[in-house]
């Protein structure tokens, strides 16, 4: 397969320079901007991450300020964003960059790998694309790129099958190494998408891809087979007083640590049995007035949750206030979309 992947940079460096997408986080080479927008990306769209991302710079222009900003900032720029420990890693990582290299990016890979947060795909794509190092950023799209592109049937899921695929193409890596990292992404993000066929008539490598010769370009990427998702139910407490609502804090630790949510109950509980819950936090309820279901995913679990409007005076052990005020998740926030 050596021979298929030495064409690689010939055949996208220049496709990619007339395809490109203008792209906010491409206007230039910064480091703290590439960084951001790569744990941005992680595992969201890019157009969701578009005014994310704008309105995260503005408020914190420098890895200074970001280092310096509290945790309710923190949250609130990411708000909606989900995966929430990539903003605390973020934080944690720009203090290591004031305190270890006195608030200049480091640009030894060794030492960007070493940053809170930071994996071997998120040092691989700003050593490459800001330092123009050899140094490849493997995700999603580039292992189902070459896996196609080789017909290769090893599943894409396996930490092995990863490592093999960056030594190969660190091997090939041309000395526009930025462009040539952005490119493999691009292609894979916009030509051989992942749902549904592929764009193979609009590809660089539709005269290489073996594939595309083979007619088998939905059979690859092969992936493991996934455990199946963890299913919890819960009780979710929608107690207001007018326009403002209960609201706690989640712990330090787990599952969306640290931010907002709505008190809830872990399994399913009836009125009666909710009524008298309350009661015994010292809240008493004048109205019971709707239920609504929602599901939530996360990779590893689904939430399945009965949100419960109850209107109440505010009290009890809980901070009540008007909850666009405070970062709250995007599980809990649909209830108020209802
Ligand atoms: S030819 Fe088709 S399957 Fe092969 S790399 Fe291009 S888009 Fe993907």
């Amino acid at each position: 397969m050596a021979h298929l992947f030495s064409l690689l940079p010939q055949l996208l460096l220049p496709w990619y320079r007339q395809h490109r997408r203008d792209l906010p986080w491409r206007k230039d080479k910064e480091p703290y901007h590439v960084w951001l927008s790569e744990i941005m990306l992680q595992q969201t769209r890019v157009e969701a991450v578009k005014g994310y991302y704008t309105r995260f710079l503005e408020r914190l222009p420098t890895i200074a300020d970001l280092a310096q900003a509290d945790e309710e900032t923190l949250y609130k720029l990411w708000e909606g964003l989900g995966y929430y420990s990539r903003v605390r890693n973020l934080h944690k990582a720009a203090v290591q960059i004031m305190e270890r290299h006195g608030g200049t990016f480091p640009q030894d890979p060794k030492d960007i790998r070493a940053l809170s947060g930071i994996g071997d795909y998120t040092a691989g794509a700003v050593g490459s694309i800001c330092f123009d190092l050899p140094t490849p950023a493997v995700d999603g799209n580039v292992l189902r790129v070459c896996s196609r592109l080789t017909s290769d049937p090893s599943p894409i899921d396996q930490p092995a099958v990863k490592k093999a695929l960056t030594e190969e193409l660190a091997a090939i890596y041309p000395k526009e190494s930025g462009d040539f990292t952005q490119a493999l992404m691009e292609l894979g993000a916009t030509v051989c998408v992942p749902n549904g066929a592929p764009l193979c008539h609009q590809c660089p490598l539709n005269n290489i891809c073996l594939a595309h010769k083979e007619d088998k370009e939905t059979q690859f990427p092969v992936k493991a087979k996934k455990k199946p998702r963890v299913i919890q139910e819960m009780t979710v407490l929608l107690l207001h007083d007018g326009d403002i609502f209960a609201l706690r804090k989640r712990p330090k630790t787990g599952l969306l640590a640290g931010l907002w949510e709505f008190p809830h109950l872990d399994g399913k509980y009836s009125i009666a049995q909710i009524l008298e819950y309350l009661e015994q936090q010292g809240i008493t309820v004048s109205d019971v007035e709707k239920t609504i279901e929602k599901v939530h995913i996360f990779t590893h679990k689904e939430w399945h949750m009965t949100g419960v409007f109850l209107s109440c005076q505010k009290g009890g052990p809980y901070t009540w206030s008007v909850p666009s005020d405070y970062a709250l998740p995007t599980a809990f926030r649909i209830f108020l979309e209802s």
